[in-house]
């Protein structure tokens, strides 16, 4: 994901290009704001932009260089995905198990619609949520130094949703981080993360998305007439998500 990509959301892609440019990147920020408004593609883009090898004078990931095309196939070696998933039949389970469906899901759902996520794993009537099981595999996981890059990246989705213990051992990774690791937390509630966690990131705050930016996607992706596509856009309530009713 290259910020180009992402619609709208100009002044939130040139506070994160700069802190990668001037090296000054927080170990662990947190974006933070309603669904819809495409925060899982600004962590993204900004996780890409930190590997990649050769920047673009405009400030963008090259989209070509080994780094790049292992992010855009969701498969950069030093970038680990953690998200809420539910129990299965599984005695310890962690985010890795269910790859083939966060694939998918970034694939069919770029703005993260919490039913489809729901619908992937199968959770039924299962809330979704970060086991302490995946919070041992991290630590475990950032123990390692990166394998190619300078910093490995952590996208953590709904942080809203770790368990209380997943949450202390995760506040142990905050508080004393590793030297080359960069959470990056994505919350649609950020009010709702464990204050201790809350408290120790730097907040980026992403709003609700105009309804230009909204009815121009939905004329190219969608092929609708930009008249149409603001009526469609007014009654979105800001979310990419909420054009069709489908706001989750
Ligand atoms: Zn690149």
């Amino acid at each position: 994901m290259r910020f180009c990509e992402i619609p709208g959301n100009e002044n939130i892609k040139s506070r994160l290009r700069t802190m990668v440019d001037t090296d000054r990147i927080p170990h662990a920020l947190l974006i933070d704001g309603p669904s819809g408004a495409g925060k899982m593609m600004l962590a993204r883009a900004m996780a890409q932009y930190i590997h990649c090898e050769h920047h673009t004078p405009d400030g963008d990931s090259c989209g070509k260089c080994p780094a790049c095309l292992q992010h855009q196939s969701y498969n950069h070696i030093d970038t680990i995905f953690s998200f809420p998933i539910i129990k299965g039949s599984r005695d310890n389970p962690i985010s890795d198990d269910y790859l083939p469906e966060w694939r998918q899901m970034l694939e069919d759902s770029p703005y993260m619609d919490f039913q489809h996520w729901m619908s992937l794993i199968q959770a039924g009537n299962s809330q979704p949520v970060i086991y302490v099981s995946e919070a041992d595999s991290l630590i475990h996981k950032l123990s390692f130094t990166a394998h190619k890059a300078k910093y490995k990246v952590v996208i953590m989705w709904l942080p809203e949703r770790l368990m209380v213990e997943s949450a202390n051992k995760l506040l142990k990774l905050i508080e004393e981080p590793f030297h080359d690791t960069i959470f990056i937390l994505v919350s649609n509630d950020g009010k709702n993360i464990l204050p201790t966690i809350y408290s120790r990131t730097q907040r980026v705050v992403v709003h609700r998305l105009p309804d230009e930016v909204i009815a121009q996607q939905l004329v190219a992706t969608k092929g609708i007439a930009f008249n149409d596509a603001m009526a469609l856009a007014h009654n979105a309530d800001g979310s990419m998500l909420g054009w069709d009713g489908n706001q989750s």
